[in-house]
């Protein structure tokens, strides 16, 4: 029994996608470029795909799992199941005017022509608000749509905002925030499941790992109280006597949030020659 895992064939998903299975231990065998490869050292098969068509495959049993991202699995509505969010590939699906427009909420909207790929999920937030207005669905380059007078208001996908600045247009209203998620086909089989379960052990240490630093210092013994109270570590921060009498070695692993925060207050209390080292795999 192999597990088959639905990636984009090419796009914004794909590098991070290959990255992550390799990060996890996972090698690919033969080249990206065909519609197909299998891992030589775990059980999976990977098909490359189109990001639109991932969660119909995935609904359709032809895939197993997919990675996607979250504004396509929602704007398709197929029968699949969000099993885990990936953290790369994040966006925001957003609405976006004329930059000399003056938005003033959702009520802005009313009777304008709205140009989007996103359809679906642009009707949702219409109805929700109980706003009328007009969508024309285009696959790409929604950006240009107000330039050639084909719509006022676009809603499309944002990541830096350079891409709107470029075509003179600004960012007015969020509707949906984004990033690229497992999804998994409803009533997947035991067997799946359990390969499915050690990939996902496998990406939840990797991204643990990425959180997390492993921090080295030198302390004077007389502040060790203190500076340990600042490094919570997994269990509690190892400490090891140093050569010069009266200082120790403090290790212990923090997280990427309250990093420099921590670092601060652990120069504050009079730690040195503080070494700060990557994390490769970070199991629990
Ligand atoms: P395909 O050929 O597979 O249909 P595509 O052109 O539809 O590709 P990409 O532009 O490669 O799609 O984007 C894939 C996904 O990357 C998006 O659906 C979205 O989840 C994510 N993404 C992240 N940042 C952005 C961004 N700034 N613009 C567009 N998509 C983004
Ligand atoms: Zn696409």
């Amino acid at each position: 029994m192999r597990l088959k895992l639905a990636i984009q064939k090419s796009g914004r998903l794909h590098d991070d996608s290959m990255k992550l299975l390799k990060e996890s231990g996972i090698d690919i065998g033969n080249g990206v470029n065909k519609l197909k490869a299998d891992a030589t050292n775990f059980p999976l098969d990977l098909f490359f795909l189109r990001d639109d068509d991932i969660p119909q495959y995935v609904e359709d049993g032809v895939a197993d799992i997919g990675f996607v991202g979250e504004n396509v699995v929602y704007e398709k509505a197929k029968k699949v199941e969000v099993a885990y969010e990936l953290g790369f590939g994040k966006c925001r699906l957003s609405f976006a005017v004329n930059k000399n427009e003056s938005f003033t909420g959702s009520s802005f909207l009313a009777g304008k022509k709205i140009a989007t790929s996103y359809p679906v999920l642009v009707q949702n937030y219409l109805n929700k608000n109980n706003i009328k207005a007009e969508i024309h669905e285009i696959s790409g380059s929604v950006e240009i749509a107000p330039g050639i007078g084909l719509a006022d208001v676009v809603c499309d996908l944002v990541s830096s905002g350079s891409t709107l600045f470029m075509n003179g247009l600004k960012e007015a209203e969020t509707i949906l925030h984004s990033q690229a998620v497992l999804i998994k086909k409803a009533g997947l089989d035991k067997e799946a499941a359990q390969i499915l379960e050690r990939l996902l052990f496998r990406i939840e240490s990797v991204k643990k790992a990425k959180r997390n630093k492993y921090v080295l210092l030198n302390a004077p013994n007389a502040n060790l109280d203190k500076i340990i109270s600042l490094l919570p570590g997994m269990k509690s921060p190892t400490v090891v006597a140093l050569a010069t009498p009266g200082w120790s070695s403090v290790h212990s692993v923090i997280d990427e949030s309250d990093f420099w925060e921590i670092i601060e207050q652990l120069k504050l209390a009079g730690a040195e020659g503080i070494l700060v080292v990557p994390i490769e795999k970070m199991i629990l």
